[in-house]
């Protein structure tokens, strides 16, 4: 594709933009007085303008039913949690019944690892990305912990090849077939957060259950940013936090997907709430856990309506446009943030580099060279909303769903400035 640094040039990509619509249906901050160029939808989406109005409804159904709401609001509060769940499994590529919505991420990931990380003497490892998110890495530690077993000799982490910024597949698979009858789950990031790859998650998948291993897939980087087909590519759960590419509010509920042949079964161990019994028996108040035959057995409390509303509202907005449209933007737009950096690159003396592979969704993380701190606190102070991983990395993070062709231009002048004054 050949791009154009221009303002007419981007101006005429959002003329052409199927989804350029929808950037009016979310909130922008704003910085002396004009709308941000936001890059940051990969930690914190924008709040959908419809959002209120899905909060608002729960507000007026309590302040008008009060407890009546659980059975008889418009949207009932008792089964609420349920109007997620196929919404996201075209989102997930799941079975309807391998989703549920409940808690948020760390939390939900030490629930699955309760289920699904079961070491014998024997089998026992778990694998994973070096320098993975902290907070996974803090949940392997206590699991690990938690099973009296050492925390060095259990954790196996895959490293990238001395000078490179990626992860390679092969390195993955290698290190699975290494471990082989000794590895007990693999759990990775689908999507990684500091350098924005995105792993070959069918691939590895198929590798680590080819040795006897369960896998599980973080996917707070992936959800509602990349192609998943959960389901198809067997793997056996996954979860993700909706707060980040899927708009739905600060620290928002978390997605789990359990794959169908786990359900049902009564041989896996399970921290089980009355959330999780079957509906029909749920209100017998009986002491017999009687689960339900779906992911929904994995809940635990009455479902956190007030703060799934703005969740339902943004995946009604993933419903109206499809992961394929989003995705085809994604890779447009990406692209041209791409140029737009290389032109700058060009045009000033070389002073980043971009350390995202090929395989990518919407995240470029970009590395400063020599003295970055001052350009991202010009970039900040002049309604460019990006963030800062250390040492030196910026990631930009422009969401398909309401970031413009003209914010990468506009973007750009603001760095070359930034960089030619700073
Ligand atoms: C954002 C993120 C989290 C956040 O976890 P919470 O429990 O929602 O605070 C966890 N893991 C990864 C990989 C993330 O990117």
């Amino acid at each position: 594709m050949s791009f154009q640094n221009t303002l007419s040039y981007a101006k005429e990509l959002d003329a052409n933009d199927q989804l350029a619509a929808y950037r009016d249906q979310f909130h922008f901050p704003k910085i002396g007085g004009k709308e941000v160029i936001y890059f940051t939808g990969n930690s914190l989406g924008l709040q959908p303008k419809r959002s209120a109005d899905f909060v608002e409804e729960i507000m007026k159904d309590w302040r008008e039913l009060a407890v009546e709401g659980h059975f008889y609001a418009e949207k009932s509060w008792w089964d609420y949690h349920e109007r997620l769940a196929a919404p996201l499994a075209r989102i997930m590529g799941a079975k309807t019944p391998e989703i549920t919505v409940m808690n948020t991420l760390t939390v939900n990931l030490h629930l699955l690892m309760v289920s699904f990380y079961r070491p014998t003497a024997k089998r026992y490892k778990i694998l994973c990305e070096e320098k993975a998110f902290p907070s996974d890495q803090y949940m392997f530690q206590s699991q690990i912990k938690f099973h009296g077993l050492d925390i060095s000799d259990t954790i196996v982490e895959v490293k990238k090849r001395e000078g490179e910024n990626f992860w390679r597949t092969e390195d993955v698979l290698a290190k699975i077939e290494e471990v082989g009858d000794e590895l007990a789950l693999v759990l990775m990031g689908g999507v990684n957060y500091y350098n924005g790859q995105v792993f070959d998650m069918q691939t590895i998948t198929k590798a680590g259950k080819d040795v006897g291993a369960v896998v599980g897939w973080d996917l707070a980087h992936a959800a509602g940013n990349v192609e998943l087909d959960l389901h198809n590519w067997d793997v056996d759960f996954a979860a993700w936090c909706s707060y980040k590419y899927m708009n739905s509010g600060p620290g928002n509920a978390s997605g789990v997907f359990i794959h169908e042949r786990y359900h049902g079964r009564t041989d896996i161990p399970r921290f089980e709430g009355w959330w999780g019994t079957k509906k029909e028996t749920r209100f017998l108040m009986q002491p017999q856990f009687d689960p339900m035959d779906n992911a929904d057995a994995w809940q635990i409390s009455n479902a956190p309506v007030l703060a799934l509303a703005p969740y339902l509202a943004s995946l009604e907005m993933f419903e109206e446009v499809g992961m394929e449209k989003l995705i085809a933007k994604r890779n447009k737009i990406v692209s041209y943030l791409e140029f737009i950096l290389r032109e700058i690159d060009k045009e000033v003396e070389s002073t980043f580099e971009i350390i995202t592979p090929e395989a990518r969704g919407t995240q470029l993380s970009v590395f400063l060279h020599g003295e970055g701190r001052p350009i991202f606190d010009y970039l900040m102070k002049n309604g460019v909303i990006t963030d800062w991983r250390e040492p030196n990395v910026i990631r930009l993070a422009p969401a398909p769903f309401y970031c413009s062709y003209e914010d990468m231009y506009r973007f750009g002048q603001i760095l070359k400035r930034g960089i030619e004054e700073t």
